[in-house]
């Protein structure tokens, strides 16, 4: 439930209405507005119902509004239009759009460095690169660990771009929170309830991906676990999903975009390449990502692909990877916006 409060609304009144909520065994969650203060009321549907009848008659409540959507703090019902995310110099949400780009896992520290300065020069500002790797086989690569984390700080050090890498399992957050700007959740974790809780109490942004068979209410519904223990900066990722199609590793569901602005204030980026799986879809689905309103690109660069530890056959060199920027430039331009 939301609270719209009165225009002129005095501090006390507001304190008042803050501890009522409270002791309807309610979080509060304040929006400041140019025109109007607004209040969200989070907690279980039991006390929202009980509270909604007295919740209006407080002084200085001009009214109470049931969130219709069964995600709250995620919702636009709770007043925002967008939000969006400041990481050092980056801003995720607003009218620029960011390219998070880099090796599908970190490998060596001379591998992932150049690439780094490689993307930087092509127009990206956040370096990925996955530590922890979630492979369907136990066999293959699982990526370097923390190695991996300090390869990534060096190349941060070297080329100042930001740091979005993978945390697959609680008992590994706080070390991957040491060395990342952004903490990426993957596909396979999304509904993963007790990582993202406990992502949910870090003071990191959080890249979430979209699950491989979610629909997107779930999608909603595994960034409120985030928000809802306190941390609301929530980028979403659509990765592509399982669909019976086969020509792609994944089907991107660029209609996932719109579908979430319209129901969303969080950022939404897409990652062409897990939904393609092939490098030459790459592009033209990083344009029709960036056509459709996408806040942001996750795009897999690799040198040599065929030497890639994973997901080479979906990784752009560097001279594609910065002819797809090029181009995707031009698309943001036509729609009113800049890379
Ligand atoms: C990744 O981004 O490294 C990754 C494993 O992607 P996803 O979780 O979308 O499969
Ligand atoms: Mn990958």
């Amino acid at each position: 439930m939301i609270l719209v409060l009165k225009r002129g609304a005095t501090t006390d009144q507001v304190n008042y209405i803050l501890s009522k909520i409270e002791q309807a065994g309610l979080k509060p969650h304040i929006s400041e507005g140019a025109d109007v203060t607004i209040i969200g009321c989070i907690g279980h549907e039991a006390a929202v119902k009980v509270f909604f009848g007295e919740a209006e008659a407080l002084p200085g409540v001009d009214k109470a509004i049931r969130i219709s959507k069964p995600y709250k703090l995620a919702s636009k019902e709770i007043g925002k239009e967008r939000t969006v995310i400041k990481v050092g110099n980056v801003e995720i949400g607003g009218n620029n759009i960011v390219v998070i780009a880099g090796p599908c896992a970190v490998e060596t520290l001379e591998n992932v460095t150049e690439i780094a300065e490689n993307i930087k020069a092509a127009g990206a500002t956040v370096l990925r690169g996955g530590a922890f790797k979630p492979r369907t086989s136990p066999y293959t690569f699982q990526g370097l660990g923390e190695e991996g984390l300090k390869y990534l700080s060096e190349a941060r050090k070297k080329t100042g771009l930001l740091v979005a890498t993978e945390v697959m399992d609680p008992r590994d957050l706080d070390l991957v929170c040491d060395y990342a700007d952004i903490v990426q959740i993957g596909a396979r974790n999304m509904q993963n309830f007790r990582l993202l809780q406990e992502v949910g109490k870090v003071k990191k942004p959080v890249i979430l991906k979209r699950g491989l068979c979610s629909t997107i209410q779930e999608f909603l519904m595994s960034a409120e676990y985030i928000m809802s223990n306190g941390n609301e900066d929530v980028i979403l990722c659509e990765r592509g999903i399982r669909t019976y199609e086969t020509s792609t590793r994944n089907t991107l569901d660029l209609s996932a975009v719109p579908v979430i602005k319209r129901l969303s204030h969080l950022p939404v980026i897409v990652d062409p390449s897990h939904a393609a799986g092939i490098w030459y879809y790459v592009e033209p689905l990083a344009l029709g990502a960036i056509a459709v309103g996408a806040d942001g690109l996750m795009i897999e660069v690799h040198p040599v692909p065929e030497k890639a530890y994973s997901d080479g056959a979906q990784s752009l060199k560097y001279d594609t990877f910065s002819e797809m920027i090029r181009k995707t430039k031009q698309v943001a331009e036509a729609i009113g916006r800049s890379i």
